[in-house]
């Protein structure tokens, strides 16, 4: 049989870092892993051969003739075992126990059930609130996938109540004893047993739902309290509804994401909301109260005479309220003063009238703005505005 490209089998690049290749691998090995796929003969060889894989790049002396030669490369070389690309499952279980510790000490279970190492993995997921339910506060029904705990076993992995039994290999120690022979003589090493990853127990009667997990895939709709005045980023931690924990530990919380839908006509900013508010020129010289959009309703707001274009005014405490509490924001109305495109005959001679009586109140000012803008630009002074 003719052993695959080593970059092939990691899914990485030629040119991918130590750290990627060391990634890549780790993920493979913990899928095909035979703790967890157990009596499956095509995922045992999917993991020889992704830690055959590794040795060879993990390796940079062994990469490199790799990337020279190929696998013909490595035939026979120093430190054999990985030399070619026949490995066995103890020399992978080893290989891989060297860098990434025991398959069950992966997930903390050695000795410290329930401690944070099995812990299951916290979940994001976000939520889209409009500026509304931002303002009141909103109880948000939420679908979550999250793996649960398996019913059959309990989440204990085994279908007996006892759950392991020790470690024949290393009579429940989770340690063997390795004999080394050098030129100094021979010394023993101690290292965790491949067997059982080093806890000393290995599962027994494997529970066949979840194949000795203690969880599996499932979903559920949660209900989610969402505060006032939370904002984008964000998030509300729903304690112990992440995934459930490896065999029997703690779940991981469900973190709730905020995201924001802009809103048609306020703009947040802070606990202030902005408003462009449209206003007639009429009613912008002339002052007096007008209805403004609230996020609950209608205000109204007292506009002075001889309000400008771009004046700001202020309702306080019709902005958001702050989510941990305190006095809420404003209503920032910004005055848009809106000439009509289209004029009525009245409205028209209302128009004209107004300006016969401006130009009346000021004769010498006849074009005085024109003449004053062009003086200030430097440009010839005889020059009307109306021949461009
Ligand atoms: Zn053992
Ligand atoms: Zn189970």
């Amino acid at each position: 049989l003719e052993a695959r490209d080593c970059y092939e089998v990691l899914g990485v690049t030629r040119g991918a870092s130590e750290e990627e290749i060391k990634r890549a691998y780790r993920q493979l090995a913990l899928k095909h892993h035979p703790d967890r796929n157990p009596g499956d003969a095509a995922a045992e060889e999917r993991f020889k051969e992704a830690t055959a894989a590794y040795e060879i790049l993990r390796d940079p002396e062994k990469r490199s003739r790799y990337d020279r030669y190929g696998h013909a490369g490595l035939k026979g070389a120093a430190g054999a075992g990985f030399g070619g690309f026949e490995v066995d499952l103890s020399e992978a279980l080893r290989a891989f126990m060297r860098d990434f510790g025991g398959f069950d000490s992966l997930f903390g279970t050695g000795g410290e059930r329930g401690g944070r190492g099995g812990r299951g993995d916290d979940l994001r997921v976000s939520v889209k609130l409009t500026l509304e339910e931002v303002a009141k506060g909103v109880e948000k029904k939420i679908k979550v996938h999250r793996q649960v705990v398996c019913e059959t076993c309990e989440g204990r992995g085994s279908r007996s109540k006892a759950g392991t039994r020790a470690c024949a290999t290393c009579r429940g120690s989770g340690q063997v004893r390795q004999i080394h022979r050098s030129f100094f003589g021979q010394f023993v090493n101690v290292a965790p047993c491949a067997e059982c990853g080093g806890t000393g127990e290995l599962l027994q009667d494997r529970c066949p739902t979840c194949g000795g997990d203690g969880r599996v895939d499932g979903s559920e709709t949660l209900a989610v309290q969402i505060p006032r005045g939370v904002r984008e980023g964000n998030y509300i931690p729903v304690r112990g509804r992440g995934d459930a924990g490896f065999r029997g530990a703690s779940p991981g919380d469900l973190l709730v994401f905020i995201e924001e839908k802009p809103h048609r006509i306020f703009r947040r900013e802070g606990n202030h909301l902005v408003l462009a508010c449209p206003v007639s020129a009429a009613r912008a010289a002339l002052g007096g109260e007008i209805p403004v959009p609230t996020l609950d309703g209608v205000g109204a707001l007292d506009l002075p005479s001889g309000t400008q274009p771009g004046q700001l005014f202020r309702l306080r405490g019709k902005g958001l309220h702050p989510v941990n509490g305190g006095s809420p924001g404003d209503l920032v109305i910004r005055v848009d003063v809106t000439v009509p495109n289209k004029l009525s005959a009245k409205e028209k001679a209302a128009y004209q009238e107004l300006l016969r009586l401006e130009e009346e109140a000021a004769p010498g000012r006849k074009g005085g703005l024109f003449r004053k803008m062009k003086d200030a630009l430097g440009g010839p002074p005889d020059e009307s505005p109306d021949d461009r």
